[in-house]
């Protein structure tokens, strides 16, 4: 698969994450103008409303992009998310015969705002990166025990709280929690101080399911993925998680980037998951390659900064797909709706620049790590801002996701009936 070339020259850098291969699915606003769905190529946005009212572009009887949300797209299914990407496609190649229908529905990323691009139905967060859940588990147990025994098995998840979840650029306060520091007699309640990062791929369902679904069936729901950074309390997770698992300590916020990469985009850089340890049970079996080769990473930068690399992987770690983690989902007969996101799990690599956390990265807070300011970091200070990267790479162009970031404001004051 090679460029596409589009009359929007910012779109033909080899550097852009939105080349017309691209075409992701955002919300934005204009000055105190109503937001509305756009799709992103270059450095510009096509408004997707603007085109609909004026008969460019149609998708159904009724408007369906003149809403903070991309939920009715996807609800019309998989034949639609096709043509709509055709027509796309057809209005923005170099080669389009009607590049004037478009251009007074042309605006500058620059001057927009971005907004959460779905309604968030519901959030599961899943365990997938083998790497990880053996680094997490020689920390919270030991490295004869760190994987569960049921791992090699079944994608560990839990439901979490889609109310928390906002988009790039909104500020997270550092949590406030019951805390139990190690070798002390009595929990305290008060701010986090391993307040921490998750470097995930956030998987949206773009069709409903009733009943139990295949991993084919359940690849063919996912309308596209978003970069996710799963906040994340170690203090206050490491006293709360046993037996129900992460409550309050991953319910703070929950970060995604602003567009929606659609599958579409992504099918040439489909892989296959890691090699199997052990057989898997025949309904999580993959019937082809449906993990993705993204590489991700992720910079720190402080107040003032600049900013820190701190880690590099790629989303080809993950020991379960997607589809697999869907169709695992279903297996109770547990409906999924239009809407729902699921986070992957903390991507890490087997080496130590390629950890997904801080957690992970510092060891525990053992191995504190430097940044290019000198400073050194265990978890995350206030002030400091997290941002994810990720992108898919073609043959001189890529398919980018754009940032996932957000920066900690300092934790409220406990309030004088709380002490
Ligand atoms: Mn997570």
């Amino acid at each position: 698969m090679s460029l596409k070339k589009s009359w929007v020259t910012s779109a033909n850098d080899p550097a852009t994450d939105f080349p017309l291969n691209n075409l992701p699915c955002g919300v934005f606003s204009l000055d105190d103008e109503e937001p509305r769905c756009g799709v992103a190529i270059g450095d510009m946005i096509l408004d997707m409303a603007g085109l609909e009212a004026d008969g460019v572009l149609t998708l159904a009887d009724d408007p369906v992009f003149d809403v903070p949300f991309w939920n009715e797209v996807m609800e019309r299914g998989p034949a639609t998310w096709a043509s709509l990407r055709a027509r796309l496609t057809a209005l923005l190649s170099a080669d389009a015969p009607d590049q004037a229908a478009c251009l007074p529905h042309l605006y500058r990323q620059a001057d927009a705002t971005l907004h959460l691009p779905f309604l968030v139905s519901e959030y599961t967060d899943f365990y997938a990166s083998r790497n990880h859940a053996f680094n997490v588990g020689s920390m919270f147990r030991d490295s004869e025990n760190a994987l569960p025994p049921n791992w090699l098995h079944i994608p560990i998840g839990y439901n979490g709280r889609a109310s928390s979840v906002v988009v790039s650029g909104a500020e997270v306060r550092r949590p406030l929690g019951q805390l139990k520091p190690p070798g002390a007699e009595v929990p305290y309640f008060g701010p986090s101080r391993r307040f921490d990062f998750e470097l995930e791929l956030g998987v949206i369902v773009g069709q409903p399911s009733q009943g139990m679904v295949s991993v084919a069936e359940a690849d063919a729901m996912i309308f596209g993925y978003v970069l996710l950074n799963d906040w994340s309390a170690r203090d206050i997770q490491a006293w709360e998680y046993q037996p129900l698992g992460p409550f309050q300590a991953k319910a703070t916020a929950t970060t995604i980037s602003p567009w929606i990469v659609t599958a579409a985009a992504l099918a040439p850089f489909r892989t296959a998951p890691p090699p199997r340890e052990v057989p898997l049970l025949p309904y999580l079996r993959e019937p082809g390659p449906m993990l993705y080769d993204i590489a991700l990473e992720v910079g720190l930068t402080p107040i003032g900064g600049p900013e820190t690399v701190i880690s590099r992987t790629n989303v080809r770690e993950l020991y379960y797909s997607p589809a697999q983690q869907l169709c695992h989902h279903t297996t109770s007969g547990c409906p999924m709706n239009v809407g729902d996101l699921l986070g992957s799990g903390t991507i890490s690599g087997a080496t130590k620049d390629s950890r997904g956390s801080l957690l992970e990265l510092s060891w525990g807070g053992k191995e504190p790590i430097t940044l290019a300011t000198g400073e050194t970091r265990s978890f995350l200070e206030d002030g400091d801002t997290l941002t994810l990267r990720g992108h898919a790479q073609g043959a001189g162009y890529r398919i980018g996701f754009g940032a996932c970031a957000g920066r900690i404001l300092p934790a409220a004051a406990v309030p004088d009936w709380a002490r």
